[in-house]
């Protein structure tokens, strides 16, 4: 998906937090996606006292919609630099068009990973068969030793793992599992040390990971609520959990639970945020989003490609007027 709002601001991440914050329960703020039945995300990443989780910088989570009241999906070819776009859904199928040629439907347990490095241009449209949307959107900050590296499409099946009552599907990077030898792991790209697993648990159930405790890690509740490392969390909340732990425990209530859990080790670099793009200085993200509107206006699509959609391309709105540098 994209960011589709109208008047972004720019946002530095990977500031210095406050420390003590070894567990915390981040409340969502909801944001319209535009159009005139726009379907509205709760969003998490990034959030006014944290921004990111490891490399996990944006958390959208959606639905479930009935794409009858919302319009579904519908956004068209926008742009993306230094970043991966983490398409993960529980119910429903997203079509994905983007500037490399790639063609291909977002379904349940299927992870979309679109890797824009230098540049990328997609569209994301909820198909037509789909009456039930409902899933996360969540990106990763390339490390500036991979911001410009070249875009990338891959797809990856899940395979789930019963264990203790629980269901686990490792998407990126690995986890051990309890009562099991051999790590589960996906072999798609990160560029930074990383994870990213859907939990599914019973009512009642209780899961205990042994985690890595270099990574910090955030665990974003669809269906709860659940209580992480004692702390309860309800649903489209996010709950970070410092690194220094080799332990996480989710827990669900009566109606059981099903959590996204992210991880990684906390980015030591500081990123500039705005709209789509994601660079490390206000100039970076103003070049491309200058080039964009270059693009659009019929320069060669030489950063962003091209590629067929029934319609205009998203143009970018306009930077803000307050010039924001990254802190050190
Ligand atoms: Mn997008």
């Amino acid at each position: 998906m994209s960011n589709v709002e109208t008047s972004p601001v720019e946002t530095t991440c990977g500031e210095q937090h406050t420390p003590g914050a070894a567990l915390e329960v981040i409340t969502p703020r909801e944001v319209p996606l535009g159009g005139p039945r726009a379907m509205t995300v709760r969003r998490t990443l990034p959030s006014r006292h944290r921004t990111m989780v490891g490399a996990w910088c944006f958390a959208d989570h959606y639905g479930p919609d009935q794409v009858a009241e919302t319009g579904g999906m519908v956004v068209p070819p926008h742009p993306h630099t230094g970043l991966q776009t983490v398409s993960w859904l529980f119910t429903g199928e997203v079509e994905h068009r983007d500037s490399l040629g790639t063609h291909a439907v977002v379904r349940p347990g299927e992870l979309n990973l679109m890797t824009a490095g230098h540049g990328i241009s997609h569209s994301e449209v909820s198909t037509p068969g789909t009456t039930t949307l409902h899933g996360v959107q969540l990106w990763v900050a390339l490390p500036a030793a991979f911001a410009d590296t070249a875009p990338q499409f891959e797809r990856y099946a899940a395979e789930p793992v019963e264990v203790d009552g629980a269901t686990v599907s490792v998407f990126i990077g690995s986890l051990s599992v309890p009562g099991r030898d051999e790590v589960m792991a996906s072999p798609v790209t990160t560029w930074s040390p990383l994870l990213g697993a859907e939990v599914t648990l019973p009512p009642g159930g209780r899961l205990t990971l042994a985690v890595d405790p270099a990574y910090e890690h955030g665990v974003l509740v669809d269906g709860g609520p659940v209580h992480v490392e004692g702390r309860q969390t309800d649903r489209a909340e996010l709950a970070f959990v410092a690194a220094g732990r080799d332990r996480l425990e989710i827990v669900a209530g009566d109606d059981g639970g099903r959590v996204v859990l992210l991880g990684g080790e906390p980015f030591a670099e500081q990123i500039v945020m705005w709209w789509n793009f994601i660079g490390r200085s206000h100039d970076d993200v103003a070049a491309a989003r200058a080039q964009w509107q270059a693009e659009l206006g019929g320069a060669d699509a030489v950063r962003f490609g091209l590629f067929d959609y029934p319609g205009d391309r998203l143009p970018a709105p306009e930077l803000p007027g307050v010039r924001l540098r990254p802190r050190g």
